[in-house]
């Protein structure tokens, strides 16, 4: 087995807001191997970014980690003092997040913000250095003209353009892992696929660990090794990619994968949505989460969660279905 770069144990991470606690994450277990491209997938509000911000410390107030171990590369980072975790940020973890457009400030230079951590790494000697190095970042992530566009101000760049800024101050720092966090939501599809052969070449070129955050499961079939499936803010399943689209074990899983759009030979477009909503985690369902939209539930699971059980060599679920009491 490969070595483990990145260990989760048992994080819980609460929302306290004035309708009451809402529990975001309750007790995720994962671990990701160096090298792999590891997909983490869900309805939205399923507690996929939090998890990943979660590793970074980021999460905004009123959320706080109530419990649980974060091991990046053998250490716990919620043991960490601040002055820590910002030299693993960016220099060991970098971040594509979900907005282009939040992530930079409309008052600086894209070139500025790009090598910006280098500085706070102090990788480099001085600014001039910077300005170079963020020329052959901005080349790498295929940015044309990148001499020139450095100077620009994100207001004058397209979302494609934004997101390519953004995906080079992750890379700016030449960190062991990289998480991005719906890195193609807000482009079209043409730029779609653009970064994602941009982040598959980056991986192959310097085997960098990536942890992709989506929804899409076409994205998670064409980039990913492995892939965990979040629910309500627990993983309720976790196998090789192969494994989970050829034979998927939770009935949640099964129920994402057959709402996936079907064109039909008469361009009819099919689908079978799941019923029911995502439920609401300040009083989230007893046992399994997933109880109120299942067809398969039974009396123990609306009364105990399920535990995650390796069913099958390295595919693992979280339903009564496959475990025994
Ligand atoms: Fe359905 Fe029960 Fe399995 Fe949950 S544990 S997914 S309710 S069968």
């Amino acid at each position: 087995m490969s070595e483990e770069i990145l260990r989760i144990e048992g994080l819980r991470v609460y929302f306290y807001t004035y309708a009451g606690v809402v529990k975001a994450i309750e007790g995720v277990d994962l671990s990701i191997r160096r090298g792999e491209c590891f997909g983490l997938v869900g309805e939205t509000g399923c507690g996929k970014s939090v998890t990943m911000r979660a590793v970074v410390r980021l999460i905004p107030p009123p959320g706080r980690i109530v419990s649980g171990k974060i091991y990046f590369e053998g250490v716990n980072v919620l043991e960490l003092p601040e002055s820590e975790i910002r030299k693993i940020r960016g220099r060991k973890i970098g971040f594509i997040v979900q907005e282009p457009m939040s992530a930079l400030d409309p008052l600086y230079r894209v070139g500025y913000q790009a090598g910006e951590p280098l500085l706070v790494h102090k990788l480099i000697r001085d600014k001039k250095e910077m300005w170079r190095r963020v020329i052959s970042l901005f080349k790498t992530v295929s940015i044309p003209e990148p001499a020139k566009r450095v100077r620009n101000y994100p207001h004058e760049l397209s979302g494609g353009m934004k997101q390519r800024v953004v995906i080079a101050t992750a890379l700016s720092c030449n960190p062991d892992l990289i998480i991005a966090d719906e890195p193609t939501t807000n482009v079209d599809v043409t730029i779609q696929a653009q970064i994602l052969d941009l982040l598959r070449d980056l991986r192959n070129k310097y085997g960098t660990t990536l942890i992709l955050v989506t929804h899409n499961l076409g994205i998670v079939a064409e980039m990913c090794d492995r892939v965990a499936v979040m629910y309500a803010g627990q993983i309720v399943e976790l196998a090789k990619v192969h494994d989970i689209f050829k034979e998927p074990l939770h009935p949640y899983t099964k129920g994402l994968l057959e709402a996936v759009p079907v064109i039909t030979k008469s361009r009819e477009v099919r689908l079978k949505p799941i019923p029911g909503t995502i439920p609401n985690l300040i009083n989230p369902p007893s046992g399994c989460r997933f109880h109120p939209r299942c067809a398969h539930a039974k009396a123990i699971c609306m009364k105990e969660r399920p535990p995650l059980t390796e069913v099958k060599p390295d595919h693992f679920a979280a339903c009564w279905l496959y475990t025994k009491r």
